[in-house]
């Protein structure tokens, strides 16, 4: 034999007796059977086996069980992107003429991805108001086939009362999906919103860009989507099959790798955005600091409400988030400006990582309702990363003080 078919068959098998707490990057696009019986007989859906690449590794479903456990779900399945978790959802469980609502202060591409594919398809979408359940209740209709929650608003990181929005849907039987991604499995438990175990008002849906904090290294894309039904988990599992959407294993494995630390680094950013808050909240150059554990910003009591309890967390969990309204009377320009003159925040989207980043935003672009709980003003949205938070807070001020005179 020549020396390419020796290596290609040379006998490795994953030792049974090697124990370690890091897990293993299993890697296969192929999955070999000992015998066609065997082939024949195996079940990937369940995880009891493994059948094809595209259907999962030991790496893979380790990462979604692993994810189950912190988001309080039963049943996960890996994208490549939050955005792809967004999409998967729609495309299993949407049909033609089927209607969906998103609340107007959605993860935006939603609702490119509405006005686009789902348009496209014959689906429908209306927004509704997340602070006014009312407005939700108005507009579901005999078409409603889903609702998508978010908690805060991305950007305006204003706090829905995620329980009431969820009861509306409960009594009217209409499927909701939250994208999970702020709270990540840590602010609360979306599967199970309420003390009264008899109402059982959890959503039926999370997705989760792990892109975010289960990364925290800035450095992968990925995102995953979970329920605790196991009728939806069927349906998930099929459609995401036929979509042929898979992670590599190699990225899983960095997800694995950064798990362990998520609550650490969670709490770390928290911690930073408070005190970022706290002092932005006492500069003049700033009309309103939206975050929601400052009980000036909207939403607050729904925050509070749902994250803090005498026994886990008397103080919440509100995540590395926080957005400004920079007094009106300055000029877009001096805006720019100033997030031009930050050191420490350097401009960028996304978030979850080391890094702290700015992003300067135009309302209007973003948002198609009135937005009557926000102040005038230029919006910019902060994203913690891990330096230390009197060097942000100093990295603020200097820019401040140069760039927003009036
Ligand atoms: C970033 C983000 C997403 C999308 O994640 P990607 O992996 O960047 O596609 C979805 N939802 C929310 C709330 C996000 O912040």
């Amino acid at each position: 034999m020549k020396s390419n078919t020796r290596i290609i068959h040379h006998p490795y098998k994953a030792s049974s007796d090697f124990e370690a707490p890091q897990i293993g990057v299993h890697k296969a696009s192929t999955v070999i059977f000992p015998n066609v019986q065997n082939m024949r007989e195996r079940e990937w859906m369940d995880k009891s086996s493994y059948t094809y690449g595209l259907h999962g590794t030991p790496t893979t479903f380790t990462l979604e069980e692993r994810l189950c456990e912190i988001e309080g779900g039963k049943h996960c399945v890996l994208v490549p992107s939050g955005l792809a978790a967004i999409a998967q959802v729609n495309f299993a469980f949407l049909k033609t003429d089927d209607e969906i609502l998103l609340p107007d202060h959605v993860y935006g591409p939603s609702k490119v991805l509405a006005a686009g594919e789902l348009k496209n398809f014959g689906i429908t979408c209306q927004y509704y108001d997340a602070l006014n359940p009312d407005d939700l209740s108005q507009r579901i209709s005999s078409k409603t086939k889903l609702v998508w929650l978010e908690a805060p608003g991305s950007v305006t990181l204003e706090f829905p009362s995620l329980m009431e929005l969820i009861k509306r849907c409960k009594q009217k039987n209409i499927l909701t999906a939250l994208d999970n991604t702020w709270g990540a499995g840590i602010a609360f438990n979306a599967f199970d919103l309420t003390p009264d175990a008899e109402k059982n008002w959890g959503v039926d849906i999370t997705v989760h860009a792990l892109t975010k904090y289960p990364s925290g290294g800035g450095d992968v894309l990925m995102g995953s989507v979970m329920t605790h039904r196991d009728d939806l988990a069927q349906t998930l599992k099929l459609s995401h099959m036929r979509m042929g959407q898979m992670v590599g294993a190699n990225d899983a494995e960095m997800v694995l790798r950064s798990l362990s630390t998520m609550r650490m680094r969670y709490l770390a950013q928290d911690s930073s955005a408070r005190a970022v808050s706290q002092w932005l909240s006492t500069r003049a150059e700033i009309a309103q600091v939206l975050h929601p554990a400052l009980p000036q910003s909207p939403g607050h009591a729904h925050w509070k409400a749902l994250t803090c309890h005498p026994s886990s967390s008397p103080t919440g969990w509100a995540a590395g988030l926080l957005s400004v309204m920079i007094d009106a009377r300055f000029t877009s320009q001096q805006v720019d400006a100033f997030c031009d003159g930050l050191n420490i925040f350097k401009l960028g989207y996304s978030w979850g990582g080391p890094m702290s980043l700015v992003v300067p935003y135009r309302l209007q672009t973003i948002r198609s309702q009135e937005q009557t709980h926000l102040q005038k003003g230029h919006l910019v949205r902060f994203a913690m990363g891990l330096e230390d938070a009197d060097d942000l807070i100093n990295d603020l001020q200097q820019s401040i003080e140069k760039n927003l005179k009036l």
